[in-house]
């Protein structure tokens, strides 16, 4: 399903895309979850401030690339139901307002956290596990 980006304020199509140059989501190849991108600009909406998207989409070539370190089974390939997560570029303060409201929302089903060290971000994602909601951290 194809998304109107025209109904979100903060953010485009380029930055839901693949970071390695294959224009999956340009292309029509892959899509994205409306719900995702939905939640992520309601989330936008309550923090006021920006959220970079270091991480969207990913075609499965750039999620297996080592240099990527995506999970086998990672909730950023569309494997149906469209790019389910975003690495959300957020750290100290600011990273810690988004995970407050990023709990307090309640639809993101998976919560990551990686705050240490020179690539600082947040991953959240709303994909359904049969385990229930999920919160970790990648230190
Ligand atoms: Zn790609």
């Amino acid at each position: 399903m194809s998304i109107n980006w025209g109904l979100f304020r903060n953010f485009e199509q380029s930055e839901y895309e693949c970071k390695c140059g294959c224009r999956s989501l340009e292309k029509g190849e892959a899509t994205v979850s409306v719900e995702l991108v939905k939640y992520v600009q309601e989330l936008r909406d309550k923090c006021g401030f920006a959220l970079p998207i270091n991480s969207a989409l990913r075609c499965k070539k750039h999620n297996d690339d080592p240099k990527t370190g995506g999970h086998p089974t990672s909730a950023h390939v569309d494997t149906g139901q469209g790019c389910m997560a975003v690495d959300l570029g957020v750290d100290r303060e600011k990273g810690r307002i988004v995970l407050q409201y990023a709990l307090d929302m309640g639809v993101f089903e998976g919560i990551g956290i990686q705050q240490r060290g020179s690539s600082r971000f947040l991953h959240l994602d709303v994909k359904k596990r049969s385990g229930g909601k999920a919160f970790w951290s990648y230190a």
